[in-house]
């Protein structure tokens, strides 16, 4: 049965490349490099037609097979539809996840993945789900002019919008009011909700 495969090494993606010029995520039934057996291949959420998504991480880049290239999961964002290239995000957060919880915070046992998306400490039992670090992100405006900032761990000269992570205890409201106050001192009013995004760079 044929099934999507992400591959990635470190923070790159396999793309295949197509006859066209353009780029997907290769849809075989096997991966389209070789996977060490001890390596675990993820079951991920299928996509809404039906299509089985698996995941995967290698140690060595695939640089010898001309049908692939490797490209950072950033970038993919310009060359893969908008459904392969949210799913790779959601397949490098699940790897991301799994490389950083190999043993139990509490008693310090090897944790085994119990279901798709949990994981079991082997010793005592205690359960872990991938984690998100929740951010907001928040444009101020004042009439027809928004606020642009520029901060001291910025590359280069370019502005951007108020941002931060929400804390513990913390409404997202509250969070926007924080950062806001922390950054540039001001009070703000109106504030209203957008909308909301996943950001796997990682667990955002
Ligand atoms: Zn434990």
């Amino acid at each position: 049965m044929k099934r999507y495969w992400f591959v990635f090494c470190q923070s790159d993606i396999v793309l295949e490349k197509l006859s066209d010029g353009t780029y997907t995520i290769p849809f075989s039934e096997n991966a389209p490099a070789f996977v060490k057996s001890s390596a675990t291949v993820h079951t991920i959420t299928p996509f809404e037609d039906g299509s089985e998504v698996r995941a995967v991480s290698l140690d060595i880049p695939v640089i010898d097979d001309p049908r692939y290239e490797m490209c950072g999961l950033r970038a993919s964002y310009y060359k893969l539809n908008i459904n392969l290239y949210n799913k790779a995000g959601k397949c490098q957060e699940i790897l991301y996840w799994d490389q950083n919880t190999r043993f139990c915070g509490v008693c310090g046992g090897p944790m085994k993945l119990h279901t798709d998306i949990s994981k079991r400490c082997t010793v005592c039992g205690k359960e872990v789900w991938p984690q998100l670090s929740t951010a907001v992100i928040v444009l101020i405006s004042r009439g027809d002019e928004i606020l642009l900032v520029h901060a001291r761990n910025f590359r280069g000269t370019f502005y951007g919008l108020v941002a931060g992570f929400v804390e513990t205890g913390e409404t997202l409201e509250e969070a926007v009011r924080r950062e806001v106050k922390e950054e540039i001192g001001l009070a703000i009013k109106h504030l209203r909700y957008f909308g909301s995004q996943p950001w796997p760079y990682p667990s955002g």
